[in-house]
């Protein structure tokens, strides 16, 4: 379909576009890579007055370390995954395919607030914030506070993510596992696993789960069974059994919300394994 008329402006610096985007109201919507905006403009199922388009914006882009790293909202998938960023970069990696990756960004997967969607249960897990800049001023939004609902988070409308901070990792292993019918497709259930380990004892681990409810979430049931635990074989399969505890997948015409809480404990081992090398 044709997406209902709107406007159109490519500010040329961030200020500039935090005033088109407020001076725009409420129907003003920002464009990034446009990879779910602009499906769901042509459905019809959005329809905003204005676009204020992101890509002409300076220094949104690109991948800063200093102790943590700094990724840019503006970074592609593409960018993330090349980037060796441990778990960001291996969930990165897996978004959808070469085109797809060329042209979404981070700032526009995590705004976009779709629980399906590969990087924010990454971040969430990883206990990386969010920065979003506007009229007001700058603020950091932690991840465990970012994701209200279903496409639902904690930006006001008009508010700009500039980037988005990870903690060190250095110490932690990782492991990614995404499970869908065909490479290339959304996850049916995808879980990202960090492990902390000293002589032979799991020191903390975080657990996220993608598409497990309206939001990403932690399996802190699984957590809690395995910290403190030996990184071994049988405590990593007792834990991965709590890994859909608490959770309420939506059944959908993939799969029921049971066979998502199979795959979630059995991805949920398979990524604590990889961590586990
Ligand atoms: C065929 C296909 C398959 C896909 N498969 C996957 C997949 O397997 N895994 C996955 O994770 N994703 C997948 N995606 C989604 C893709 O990753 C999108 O690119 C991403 O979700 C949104 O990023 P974007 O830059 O395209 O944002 P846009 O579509 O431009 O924007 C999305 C929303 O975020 C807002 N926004 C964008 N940038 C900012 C910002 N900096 N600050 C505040 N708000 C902002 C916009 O206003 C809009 O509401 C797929 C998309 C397609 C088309």
């Amino acid at each position: 379909m044709i997406p209902a008329e709107f406007d159109y402006v490519a500010p040329a610096s961030l200020d500039e576009a935090i005033t088109a985007l407020t001076d725009g109201g409420e129907d003003a919507k920002l464009l990034a890579g446009g990879h779910s905006l602009l499906p769901l403009m042509k459905l019809r199922l959005a329809a905003p007055s204005l676009l204020v388009d992101l890509r002409r914006v300076p220094d949104l882009a690109g991948v800063q370390r200093n102790g943590g790293v700094r990724i840019g909202a503006m970074t592609t998938h593409t960018a993330v995954a090349g980037a060796d960023l441990g778990v960001v970069s291996a969930a990165a990696a897996t978004i959808a395919d070469q085109q797809v990756r060329n042209r979404g960004t981070i700032g526009g997967s995590l705004a976009h607030g779709d629980p399906a969607s590969d990087l924010p249960a990454v971040v969430l897990a990883a206990e990386g914030t969010i920065v979003a800049r506007g009229p007001g001023g700058e603020r950091e939004i932690a991840g465990a506070d970012f994701f209200r609902d279903y496409l639902e988070t904690a930006l006001a409308p008009d508010e700009v993510v500039t980037e988005v901070r990870m903690p060190e990792s250095e110490g932690w292993s990782f492991g990614y596992r995404k499970f869908n019918r065909r490479q290339e497709d959304w996850a049916m259930v995808a879980v990202c696993a960090l492990v902390r380990v000293q002589d032979g004892t799991c020191a903390d681990v975080r657990i996220g789960l993608t598409n497990m409810g309206g939001t990403p979430l932690r399996a802190s049931a699984a957590e809690d069974a395995l910290r403190g635990q030996p990184f071994e074989a049988s405590a990593i399969t007792a834990a991965a059994e709590q890994a859909a505890e608490g959770t309420s997948p939506p059944a959908d015409l993939n799969a029921s919300a049971d066979y998502k809480r199979h795959l979630a404990r059995v991805l949920c081992r398979r990524a604590l394994e990889q961590a586990a090398g």
